[in-house]
């Protein structure tokens, strides 16, 4: 597989954490977009980066990326969720039959809610056996609305903060384009669940019986034939392009929302609405503390002691700074607005820059002489202060 997130970070599938995390940073470095501009296969080479790395630096990710492989993503990388879809393909092996038995020998069973719960972000633990025992009692409710999916997406520093326009691939239970998510087609006839009585008796766990509506027909007494393609659910596995736009600001962390894009509701019930929760990776300069954001600003002796005006790189553009008379290494310059565009809609943070006095490194003579000649201009001990 070329996109196996072992073979991406150059490791073996034993590797231990401390080497999983050396691998990373090495090949982040000389991937990163800052150091590669405009090389697009640079910046694909360097999302696969984090995104392999978002996975194997997680001891529980790693482990069910290790037994499902891309697949855990679908259950976002979910134990419990991870044991439901062990079930479901213990079941697809075994010819679709229910491993738990009983039924007409019927496929009676409902994809949607196990999908449904395979994809749930927020709701309740569902019981497997629940599940089954109502396949095995008749299909469940009537129309249940979709659930919430949440996505991740890695951005760069950059992206985060201009914004962009992704295109990704999700997979989600989607509508039945058969029976347009009705779960039934064709004509209306006597319930075979309830025999047309609409009303249907069931086995409870503890050997008593219920009587209770069936829900095939949903108590009316006649129901169209179900959907073979969904099995009466209205719900199929689906994978669906989209195009989601990401506005300028957020953080690792922020959430999307794409209302309606969830999971389909079952039986026509309404969709679920899809979060894409954005990872930001970090920026080799500049660090970043809510909108606000943080850098060094290189300078020379000459700048520093004699004042100056330089060119500094921002996000919005190239601006002149005026470096003051006499700054010293470590002085704050405060850059208003030139930070991070706020989400919520108020002013962008501002931009810190931190002044970093920068000496020759192999000075002349000439220089040598200089720095001497700088050394008298001092008009006392620098260090007699430090008085611990
Ligand atoms: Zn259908
Ligand atoms: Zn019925």
């Amino acid at each position: 597989m070329a996109d196996d997130y072992y073979q991406i970070l150059g490791v073996t599938r034993t590797a231990s954490a401390d080497e999983i995390k050396k691998a990373f940073r090495k090949l982040a470095r000389q991937y990163h977009p800052d150091v590669n501009p405009g090389s697009k296969s640079a910046e694909e080479k360097f999302k696969q980066l984090n995104a392999a790395f978002e996975v194997l630096s997680d001891e529980r990710k790693r482990k069910l990326y290790d037994e499902f492989g891309d697949e855990a993503a679908q259950f976002g990388f979910d134990e419990k969720k991870a044991e439901q879809y062990r079930a479901y393909k213990a079941a697809q092996a075994a010819g679709g039959g229910m491993p738990f038995g009983g039924g007409r020998g019927g496929v009676d069973f409902d994809l949607g809610d196990i999908f449904g719960d395979m994809f749930n972000r927020s709701g309740g633990d569902v019981d497997f056996g629940e599940v089954f025992g109502r396949a095995r009692g008749g299909r469940a409710a009537g129309p249940t609305p979709g659930e919430d999916i949440t996505a991740n997406l890695t951005l760069s520093f950059n992206e985060a903060l201009t914004g962009t326009e992704r295109s990704i691939s999700l997979h989600r239970p989607g509508r039945c384009q058969r029976c347009q998510g009705s779960g039934q087609v064709g004509t209306p006839t006597t319930c075979a669940t309830c025999g047309g009585t609409g009303k249907v008796r069931r086995g409870g766990r503890m050997g008593m019986t219920t009587t209770g509506m069936c829900t095939t027909c949903r108590g009316t007494g006649r129901a169209a034939p179900a959907c073979p393609s969904c099995q009466g659910s209205g719900v199929v596995e689906e994978t669906a392009r989209l195009t989601v736009k990401i506005p300028a600001g957020v953080q690792t962390g922020s959430k999307v929302r794409l209302s309606g894009q969830g999971a389909a509701g079952s039986r026509g019930g309404p969709p679920g609405d899809l979060y894409i929760e954005t990872i930001v990776t970090e920026h080799p300069l500049v660090r970043r503390e809510g909108d606000d954001l943080y850098m060094d600003l290189p300078v020379t002796v000459t700048e520093a002691m004699l004042g100056a005006e330089v060119r500094v790189p921002t996000f919005q553009g190239e601006v002149t700074v005026k470096v003051p008379e006499g700054s010293q290494s470590g002085r704050r310059m405060r850059l208003r607005g030139r930070g991070a565009p706020s989400l919520k809609g108020g002013p962008a943070g501002d931009l810190y820059l931190t002044l970093q006095v920068k000496v020759p490194e192999h000075p002349s003579n000439e220089a040598r002489q200089a720095a001497e000649a700088l050394a008298r201009a001092y008009q006392s001990d620098v260090r007699g202060s430090l008085q611990l």
